[in-house]
Order: structure tokens, then C-alpha cells, then sequence
């Protein structure tokens, strides 16, 4: 785990200084309105205090709620899934809610190949990230069965890693784990057809124990395929393990 009090003298400066100089020269244009953002980002003040932010969650699965118990307080909630069945991870960060107009933008980044898309994302998943006391050791994303992978070009989760990764100084490990079965979307499906789909779909390729993991990937959907594979680290011997995800899914989605 590294202190995140380090963070700022890990940040190369080569790459403070080459973002600054790209935004006089090419100042940022917001993606969705077409202004200028007048910032070092894709996206204008105003488009970005429109978006759905995931301010009303579970602390722990990042489950999108309609309104946090009066009881409550905000900071510790947890929804009725984790206070029943906790999760082998401690927390999800998930800075935004799978609806309009993230999942466009998750559509173009994903499916289209619009890395631009995908960086405005990153970057508020970065913020959230950065505000946490500690880091992981590493960074390994959710691996994509092959023939997806094939079709896609690439994985969008190993894109996402590679980019926190970079800003952050922490290793990406991509080969930590694979997916061996070709597994159906899990929306839709009664918990335990999510659990049969899941069965034996992951393979962990090298030695983890004591570490401490970050998963990422674009969305969050049912949150078992994080269950499953906190669960394979965890059993494994890593000591921690965090989620990540540019958006999570409202249970009516
Ligand atoms: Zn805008
Ligand atoms: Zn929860």
C-alpha cells in the first residue's frame, strides 16, 4: 500500500509540464457541448456539473441509491446486498452513474475506439481516486475472454489501467489474471445463473500474496464478475482489494 501523501513527487514532472504546454497550444474543447472548456479537459464546467454523479451510494459496492435512510448517516451506509453478504473487496470507487450522457460516452470510448471519450472519464475516476488516503500496489484489469477482445481490438479495462496507472506511478499487471469462458452478459440473470456463468471463467496466473489490488474496469454492472474475481485474489492471499470503474449501474437499468 503507498502512503498517498508521496503522490505528488511520484507524478512524473515531464508529464505536468508536457500537459500544461499541450493545453496552450491545443486548448480543450468540451466533447459535448463544443465550447471551449478553457481547462486541461475535454469537458466545460458546466457540462460537467450536469452529470450524473454517484453521490447517493452504498460505501462499499458503490450501488447507486434513490435516497440514503434519514437514519443514516452518509459516510458508513452499505446497501442491503453487502450488510448480507459482504464482498471480498473493502470499497468500490465509481465517481458516476451509468446513465445519460456517461453511457454514451462509455459506448463511443468502448465500442468505437474514442479514446478522448474515454480520458474525460478516467480523469474524474482519477480525482476520486486520488482523494483516498493510501494506494494499491497494483492495478489489474478485468480481462476480457479472447474472442471479445478479438472483435473489440482492445480492452477497454487494460486502456483504463494503463492510463490511471501512468498518472499514479503504480504498476499495471495484466497478466495477473485471464478469463477462460466465454460468459454471456450477467443483467438479467437470477443470482445464481450469475454465479454458474461466473464458475470457472477466471484463472489467476502468479503469486499475489500480501499485495494490495485495485480492479478496474469501465462499468459496474451486477457487480458479481468483482465479487468473483476479489474473491479468486483474496483466497489467493492478496491482503487488500479495491474496485474501480468509471460508472456503476442503477439496479432499475
Ligand atoms: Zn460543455
Ligand atoms: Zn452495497
Amino acid at each position: 500500500m503507498v502512503k498517498n501523501n508521496a503522490l505528488p513527487a511520484l507524478i512524473p514532472h515531464w508529464t505536468v509540464a508536457l500537459q500544461r504546454g499541450s493545453f496552450y497550444l491545443f486548448p480543450g474543447c468540451c466533447l459535448l457541448c463544443g465550447t471551449l472548456s478553457n481547462r486541461p479537459l475535454d469537458l466545460c464546467r458546466e457540462c460537467e456539473a450536469d452529470l450524473p454523479f454517484n453521490h447517493s451510494a452504498c460505501q462499499r459496492c458503490a450501488l447507486p441509491l434513490q435516497t440514503l435512510p434519514v437514519s443514516s448517516s452518509v459516510f458508513g451506509f452499505q446497501c442491503g446486498k453487502c450488510l448480507a453478504s459482504p464482498p471480498d473487496y473493502t470499497h468500490c470507487i465509481a465517481p458516476l452513474r451509468y446513465e445519460f450522457p456517461v453511457d454514451t460516452l462509455i459506448n463511443s470510448f468502448k465500442h468505437r475506439g474514442q479514446f478522448s471519450r474515454g480520458s474525460i472519464l478516467a480523469e474524474l475516476l482519477l480525482r476520486n481516486i486520488k482523494a483516498q488516503e493510501a494506494l494499491p500496489d497494483l492495478i489489474a484489469p478485468v480481462p476480457l475472454h479472447w474472442r471479445r477482445q478479438f472483435v473489440r481490438g482492445f480492452n477497454q479495462a487494460y486502456w483504463l489501467a494503463r492510463y490511471i496507472g501512468t498518472r499514479l506511478s503504480i504498476p499495471v499487471d495484466s497478466r495477473l489474471l485471464s478469463r477462460h469462458k466465454h460468459t454471456a452478459s450477467q443483467q438479467g440473470l437470477s443470482r445464481k445463473q450469475r454465479l454458474n456463468n461466473l464458475k470457472d471463467a477466471f484463472r489467476l496466473n502468479h503469486d499475489i500474496e500480501g499485495k494490495n489490488i485495485a480492479l478496474i474496469d469501465d462499468v459496474v454492472t451486477t457487480g458479481s464478475t468483482m465479487s468473483e474475481l476479489s474473491r479468486l485474489l483474496r483466497k489467493a492471499g492478496a491482503h487488500h482489494v479495491e474496485i474501480w470503474c468509471l460508472a456503476r449501474t442503477p439496479l432499475d437499468k
